[in-house]
């Protein structure tokens, strides 16, 4: 184990595992009998401890819920390809700042940039960290200690701690509100530009729908004022949806292309909601704005690096071929049809024990997630399991608390796995998940 593990690491482990025993002798928590069985595993404890110290905790699982941008389970997964593109620019040196034809210093961008303005139609583009950083550094950058309008039923919180008041507040741009929850007129807006006025900010309500008596200006209404009292016009669009796309619920949603073409001065969005890529924020527009945001001092705390470059390079070469709904996870997971769903749930539920379970197979709905189309649910074919020897909840914890965890959702009292967002050869894990509960263990 010192040969494997070093002499130091062992002996840490080792005293924890002791300590751990002594605590229990001393609480007399330990009968003679279950000391000397402990004592006699000592050995293998120890080497467990130790192999587990050298794992990470962070670890693969099933995503059987039907969710497809899953924020607590990592959102967009990406294809091998991409994954491939990771590993290569990671293991090796590469041209991120290099221009290898001239024999120069380039700039990371430049690998990013073209696609971009190929894919959208704009002028310029960088990226960020995250969205949340795009949206910080566009604020920091042209709204320093002036003001931002932001209609009142686009205050924003995106799960956890993304607040659009505090991201403002943090970036050093002062909040102008504008409107009422429920409807803010252009003349709101208009009425709210002053001389401090440093630009327009829409938000994305990409969680939530406000509905009923309800009014938000039209796009092209917002970007005639900007223009006319020549302030910048700013688009935090959250999920990153581009055109075009064959998926009829994202019809409504509106892709960053046409965001563009209307006029709106600057888009951010991330990289790996319905984009399908890594995490990142992408940042694009206007060539004079976006090159002052890539000047800002605190792009070089929030820039990505080499691997996350080589993963979204990837990604939007796939939607330049067209090929987004063969390669990009997302959008495989998005185009598969219930039926094409129904027959993988069937063939999942013969290998499933029917003394122990009972599965239908139903009509059902996944969502999107991620803050993209709330609202919009795709048709989909679930497993409904119950059984006569486990509770629904037990079933639940079983399968999340596997060497490989399955998450799965409860509804009307069923277990419920929705095979849209699991990979085909993750079944034969779930089918077996099924028989060790069958088998008792
Ligand atoms: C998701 C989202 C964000 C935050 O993006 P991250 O990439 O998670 O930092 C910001 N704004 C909107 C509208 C979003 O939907």
């Amino acid at each position: 184990m010192i040969e494997d593990y070093s002499r130091d690491l062992v002996r840490a482990v080792l005293q924890e595992v002791l300590e751990a025993l002594r605590r229990d002798i001393r609480a007399e928590r330990l009968t003679g009998e279950a000391l000397s069985r402990q004592l006699d595993a000592l050995e293998p404890v120890l080497e467990s401890k130790l192999r587990s110290r050298l794992q990470s905790s962070l670890r693969q699982a099933i995503n059987a819920t039907g969710v497809i941008i899953h924020t607590n389970v990592g959102r967009a997964p990406l294809s091998p390809q991409a994954a491939q593109a990771m590993v290569d620019a990671a293991t090796g040196y590469s041209n991120l700042e290099y221009d290898f034809a001239l024999g120069r210093r380039g700039h990371r961008d430049a690998h990013l940039e073209p696609v971009l303005c190929r894919l959208l139609g704009c002028q310029a583009a960088t990226v960020a960290n995250n969205n949340a950083a795009a949206l910080l550094l566009i604020l920091n950058t042209l709204a320093l200690g002036r003001k931002v309008l932001v209609s009142r039923g686009e205050l924003v919180e995106i799960g956890g701690s993304f607040r659009i008041p505090a991201i403002m507040e943090r970036s050093g741009a002062v909040l102008k509100e504008v409107g009422t929850t429920n409807k803010t007129k252009l003349a709101d807006y208009r009425e709210a530009v002053d001389d401090q006025t440093a630009l327009i900010l829409r938000v994305h309500p990409s969680n939530y729908r406000i509905v009923g008596f309800t009014h938000r200006p039209q796009l092209e209404e917002l970007t005639a004022l900007a223009a006319e009292k020549k302030i910048p016009l700013v688009e935090d669009e959250g999920s990153g949806h581009l055109f075009p796309s064959s998926h009829s619920f994202l019809e409504e949603e509106p892709s960053v292309q046409t965001t563009l073409a209307t006029g709106v001065d600057l888009v951010c969005f991330s990289g790996d909601k319905l984009l399908g890529g890594p995490q990142a924020g992408v940042i694009v527009g206007r060539k004079d704005l976006v090159d002052a945001v890539r000047s800002n001092p605190l792009m070089r705390a929030c820039r990505v690096d080499k691997v996350r470059y080589a993963a979204l390079a990837w990604t939007l070469a796939c939607y330049e071929t067209g090929r987004q709904e063969d390669h990009v996870p997302v959008h495989q997971m998005l185009s598969a049809t219930a039926d094409q769903i129904e027959s993988r749930a069937r063939r999942l539920a013969c290998l499933i024990d029917p003394r122990t379970f009972r599965v239908l197979i139903r009509p059902g709905a996944s969502l999107i997630g991620g803050g993209a189309a709330p609202e919009r649910e795709i048709p989909t074919s679930l497993l409904a399991v119950t059984s006569a020897i486990y509770s629904v909840n037990e079933m639940e914890r079983r399968l999340r608390q596997q060497e490989l965890p399955i998450l799965t959702r409860i509804e009307d009292e069923q277990l419920i796995l929705d095979l849209r967002t699991v990979f085909p050869p993750q079944e034969e894990i779930i089918a077996s998940a099924f028989s060790g509960m069958a088998a008792g263990h």
